[in-house]
């Protein structure tokens, strides 16, 4: 089936659908005025986004679920309408860590389920309630733990993840990529050495041929791999942008050169924490 903006959800094994847009909203707490995430999903949830991907560790949850309540208040959307991921952070591994960490996110948000509950990494750090644990000296505060599996990947044009595309697609897992933009370029968590994704060249002249961005380009690319994105804005311009990606398609040749522009260069390689017994990205998946 054709995806569409008013229909665009995909479905998953378990009988569930996933919408293939979501709204990334990770923004750092330091550099973000109080009220833009409520203000953002607001508007994202108007122009027919129905995914909204966030985490109690973004310290916005309080805003997407006021913003989600909101909406279903006004009678826009009902709670069944919207896909909300929420994110096991990693201090909270521990079995029993699990369900008062899930309800923390529940009482943040005022609502009664989440749809998915993600390991946001899959590294553990001491567990407790601070977020960054490090000992006196300043060391990371590593934890070992006992898991067996990652349930997000980065994945855009650089990092097209050809391999574990099609070992999910056998075995029919439907892949959710975050940074699907190329991230916000924070130095501190992300591999800012190579140039910004969407300056790419090819992006761009294939955005100029069907009058879109090379950001609609980017986006486009990976839903019609059937893999879902997330991008993150919290701009009204490009959150109406990012979702205008159901009215255009690629050619097979398209889809092909931006399939080669793969430079598996990770972007979120988190590499304060490459020492970490299970840091994941040594592997090749
Ligand atoms: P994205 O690839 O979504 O890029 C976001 C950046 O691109 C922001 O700076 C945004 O700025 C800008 N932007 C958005 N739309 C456009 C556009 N049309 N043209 C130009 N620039 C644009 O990066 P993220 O790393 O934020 O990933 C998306 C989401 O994925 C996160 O917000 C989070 O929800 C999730 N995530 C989850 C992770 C995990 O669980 N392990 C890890 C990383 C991300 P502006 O807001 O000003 O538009």
């Amino acid at each position: 089936m054709d995806l569409t903006a008013a229909n665009h959800r995909i479905p998953l094994s378990d009988g569930n659908s996933i919408p293939i847009i979501g709204l990334g909203t990770y923004s750092e707490p330091k550099l973000t005025s109080k009220g833009s995430c409520k203000t953002s999903v607001k508007m994202a949830i108007d122009v027919g986004y129905r995914h909204i991907d966030g985490a109690y560790i973004y310290r916005n949850e309080d805003e997407v679920g006021e913003a989600i309540r909101e909406k279903i208040a006004e009678g826009r959307v009902k709670r069944e309408d919207i896909f909300y991921c929420g994110k096991l952070w990693a201090t909270h591994f521990e079995p029993e860590r699990v369900r008062p960490y899930l309800e923390k996110t529940l009482k943040t948000l005022q609502l009664d389920y989440v749809d998915l509950y993600i390991i946001e990494m899959p590294m553990a750090l001491k567990p407790g309630d601070e977020f960054y644990p490090r000992d006196k000296y300043g060391n990371w505060l590593y934890h070992n733990s006992n898991l067996c599996a990652t349930w997000e990947v980065e994945c855009h044009p650089y990092f097209t993840q050809r391999k574990l595309l099609e070992f999910c697609q056998q075995h029919d897992i439907v892949i959710v990529a975050y940074s699907p933009l190329g991230t916000s370029r924070n130095p501190l968590w992300v591999n800012v050495s190579f140039p910004p994704l969407l300056k790419d060249e090819l992006l761009n002249s294939l955005g100029e041929k069907y009058n879109k961005t090379a950001a609609q380009v980017a986006l486009r690319f990976n839903i019609q791999r059937r893999i879902v994105v997330i991008p993150k804005s919290f701009n009204p311009k490009r959150i109406k942008e990012n979702f205008q990606i159901f009215d255009f398609s690629l050619t097979e040749e398209e889809m092909k050169s931006i399939e080669a522009l793969n430079k598996n260069v990770r972007l979120v390689d988190l590499l304060l924490w490459s020492d970490h017994p299970e840091y994941p990205f040594h592997d090749e998946y």
